[in-house]
């Protein structure tokens, strides 16, 4: 089923989805499974798996000098996908990133989904990669999420990149994109942000997953301004769980999201491990209570492999 289905059939309950990363390169299926299996309680209507690019690393030789290489660290989102669907009876939502392939290469991977029956995807544009200082598009590939979403769009409409295919089948993909509460880190400003963003609606998305956000007001208020420029899809909230001192530094340098003064004052009091991760859990169970009561289609959960942590919140809440 399609995730806007989900929503649809749900009828205004508020579901639980989460999202996993693949493991690094040398981990197994039985890492997925293992975080997994636990979380299977909620019943998820589904469960969005990250896609990750290539970095470049350097290997120190025999010589002392230094060797450049491209490597994937974390392969495999497709096949998860294909495995959860297996293995749990429910959907899985591969990200799709525009960085790393031309457009050709965009429609081979999506034609695999759509023949293992992977019907969802999350269109994304991708981050610059670690040695570039902003997003640069493939050769041929596409520069903002909106042109993946369009390509998307025409193959629902059994419209491929060859103008010859007649008759061609059509796909059924079902279209989330990524919104920005606390506005993306490169837009001017941010209504030009929500203008592109309602571009990838009108373009065919179904529906909108946010970045995290430690102050529910800011997603309140992004959903009501959402709502005046006319996007009326679901748009769902994230939610990471801060459970470490050093990510009230590291969040807001990695995702350009702000931490509450109440929230940061009260953590930095706290002075053993424990504390620190019960106040963390503690502040994330008291916005998805309210992210509940107040309607939010979906609570969907950032897992980072920290079972235990999603485990203790989501049981509070259900
Ligand atoms: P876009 O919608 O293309 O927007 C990027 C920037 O360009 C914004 O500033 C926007 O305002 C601007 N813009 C958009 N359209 C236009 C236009 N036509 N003209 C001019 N400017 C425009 N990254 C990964 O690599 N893998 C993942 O699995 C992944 N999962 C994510 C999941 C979620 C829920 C979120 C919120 C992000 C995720 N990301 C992931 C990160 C994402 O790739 C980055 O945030 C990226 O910088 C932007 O992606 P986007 O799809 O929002 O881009």
């Amino acid at each position: 089923m399609k995730v806007n289905e989900h929503i649809a059939q749900a009828k205004g309950q508020t579901l639980i989805s989460f999202e996993v990363l693949p493991p690094l390169k040398g981990g197994g299926m039985k890492d997925i499974f293992n975080m997994l299996d636990p979380l299977m309680e909620f019943k998820p209507p589904f469960i969005d798996v990250t896609y990750h690019r290539e970095e470049i690393v350097f290997n120190q030789r025999e010589s002392g000098y230094y060797e450049k290489i491209s490597i994937k660290k974390r392969p495999g989102t497709v096949g998860i996908c294909a495995s959860i669907m297996h293995k749990y009876k429910v959907d899985a939502v591969p990200h799709l990133i525009c960085g790393g392939f031309n457009i050709q290469e965009t429609e081979d991977a999506l034609i695999d989904l759509a023949f293992l029956g992977i019907n969802n995807v999350l269109a994304l544009r991708g981050d610059a990669r670690n040695f570039e200082d902003k997003f640069i598009p493939e050769k041929g590939g596409h520069k903002y999420a909106v042109d993946l979403v369009r390509q998307m769009a025409n193959m629902n409409r059994g419209k491929y990149l060859d103008a010859n295919l007649v008759n061609a089948e059509p796909t059924e993909f079902c279209i989330g994109v990524a919104g920005y509460p606390e506005k993306h880190f490169e837009a001017p400003n941010f209504d030009t942000d929500l203008k592109y963003l309602k571009e990838k609606i009108d373009a065919g998305a179904d529906y909108i997953v946010t970045q995290m956000f430690y102050d529910n007001e800011k997603y309140f208020q992004f959903v009501d301004k959402c709502r005046a420029i006319g996007i009326e899809v679901p748009i769902i909230p994230g939610l990471k769980p801060i459970t470490k001192k050093y990510q009230l530094n590291s969040i807001p340098r990695k995702f350009f999201v702000n931490l509450p003064e109440e929230f940061v004052s009260e953590m930095e009091k706290a002075d053993t491990k424990e504390a620190i991760r019960e106040l963390g859990i503690e502040w994330c169970i008291k916005q998805s209570k309210e992210l509940k009561e107040r309607g939010a289609p979906v609570l969907h959960y950032y897992t980072m492999g920290d079972t235990d942590t999603i485990l203790r919140i989501v049981r509070a809440i259900s």
